[in-house]
């Protein structure tokens, strides 16, 4: 395939990882910045196949070093239309991973790249190779674009001045789906780009719940579905309805038995606890739960600290990925916090005690008003105990299931008033099937309790401690 190229493509590259001591240039990223934009344009104002830089080459950068890099694609055709962007940028995330030594992460203005050495050796000396692949791959995998041009910008005073009208473009997507709902619907779309690295992955993209990798909404869903129905998108009849607030339909259903070759037959659109959507690995946050305040918190990629429970957002990631039902974490597109069916069927903000201060600020004004300062950050707690002390404080929603717990569970309270206290209370129930696939509850400290599970399922109707005289 494509002998002009001084690399391989293949989709048998998806998967690559660069690692640093590996890696020629990290372009993009979390301590760089970058965007990537696809606009759907008239046939006249496309150049078919012109690529353009701006800013050095990669023959110009240092190796080790890091650069911004912003990959901007304007595509035409007689059925190109606008909903068909964000379907053909996401396809530039798997068409770069194709090219060997090249990896992509991550979508819109998070993307993360790198550059291996092994491939500048081989001649990966300009972005114009990759760019020119990846145009020659989006009009081969999809008929509908004619005509197809590419500008890369690895200047960062230009990325400046254009970072912003992405920003724009992408709220303007986002923004379109605000009215639809799911009930307003027939037809859910699904995606199965991930199903490479998360074979069992069951994504549902609908009006109230877009894509967990943040890229994909239900409009897109459908225009790509429309334009190729044999593709990675593809609709799913919605159903039956088995429960509105939960978001469980018989469509969903059948559709996630499907995907997932058996492994799930159920799946809860809008609920963390109870059969989840599934998480591929691509998700822009993911949620987490801490027992000890009966609260969910939400950690992004961008956030490089640790969460209340002592974990960072990496460790969390790889326990929620591979495209499984994770009870106890869940992978979400950003987005999706702006849902009015945000994990409904759990108390949906009420539930919601953490989170980084800058995606806070990000989603405050889709936050309901009376929560918004009742939701801790790394500001606030750092810890599960200051978390708890906050929560009091504020006299946040979650405390109302502490005491339904504490008057539902008498034994529970008596034993735990004679148990050890340290870090975690046995008074909480764990949500059914709560799966803790790492160190998640210790209450360790002199003489306490230390309880590790690692990759276990635990199904628990009632635990008393009773001290031993
Ligand atoms: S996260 Fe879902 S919608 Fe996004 S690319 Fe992967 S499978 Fe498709």
């Amino acid at each position: 395939m494509a002998d002009e190229f001084p690399f391989e493509i293949s989709p048998m590259f998806e998967g690559e990882r660069i690692r640093k001591d590996g890696m020629h240039v990290e372009l993009g990223g979390p301590k760089s910045k970058g965007f990537e934009l696809v606009r759907a344009a008239e046939m006249s104002e496309v150049e078919d196949n012109k690529f353009t830089l701006i800013g050095p080459d990669l023959s110009d950068m240092e190796e080790g070093s890091r650069y911004p890099l912003a990959m901007v694609y304007k595509i035409a055709g007689e059925l190109v239309e606008a909903d068909l962007e964000s379907i053909v940028e996401r396809r530039n995330h798997e068409f770069q991973n194709y090219i060997q030594g090249f990896m992509h992460l991550n979508q819109r203005d998070d993307v993360w790249m790198r550059v291996s050495k092994d491939a500048v050796a081989k001649g990966m000396t300009s972005f114009e190779s990759v760019a020119k692949a990846i145009m020659m791959l989006f009009k081969n995998e999809l008929p509908f674009i004619e005509a197809v041009e590419a500008i890369y910008i690895t200047d960062e005073a230009e990325i400046d001045k254009e970072i912003d009208n992405a920003r724009a473009v992408y709220k303007a997507r986002d923004e379109r789906t605000r009215d639809l709902h799911d009930e307003d619907v027939d037809t859910f779309y699904g995606c199965t780009l991930c199903a490479s690295f998360a074979p069992t992955n069951v994504c549902v993209v609908t009006p109230d719940r877009i894509s967990l990798c943040g890229a994909i909404n239900w409009f897109d869903g459908r225009a790509a579905a429309k334009v190729d129905p044999e593709g990675p998108q593809f609709a799913i009849p919605k159903g039956d309805v088995i429960d509105a607030e939960s978001g469980e339909y018989t469509g969903v259903n059948e559709a996630a038995k499907r995907l997932s070759s058996g492994e799930y037959d159920r799946i809860k659109l809008h609920s963390f606890f109870e059969y989840p959507h599934t998480s591929c690995g691509c998700f822009e946050v993911v949620g987490f739960y801490i027992p000890e305040v009966d609260g969910i918190g939400w950690v992004d990629r961008d956030f490089a600290g640790t969460a209340p429970n002592g974990l960072q957002f990496s460790t969390m990631a790889g326990q929620t990925g591979g495209g499984k039902q994770v009870v106890g974490f869940l992978g979400i597109g950003v987005n999706y916090f702006r849902s009015p069916k945000f994990i409904e069927a759990d108390g949906g903000w009420d539930r919601v005690v953490w989170m980084p201060k800058m995606l806070k600020d990000k989603v405050l004004n889709d936050i309901p008003e009376e929560m918004r300062d009742m939701v801790a950050t790394e500001e606030d707690a750092a810890d599960v105990e200051s978390l708890r002390n906050f929560l009091k404080e504020k006299n946040h929603p979650i405390l109302e299931r502490w005491v339904e717990e504490e008057e539902e569970a008498p034994e529970e309270e008596e034993a735990a008033e004679s148990a050890p206290q340290a870090g975690f209370a046995p008074q909480m129930q764990m949500p059914t099937n709560f799966m803790p696939s790492m160190p998640m509850m210790s209450g360790g400290g002199s003489g306490g309790v230390k309880i590790v599970l690692k990759n276990a399922k635990v199904s628990i109707e009632k635990v008393i401690i009773k001290k031993q005289d």
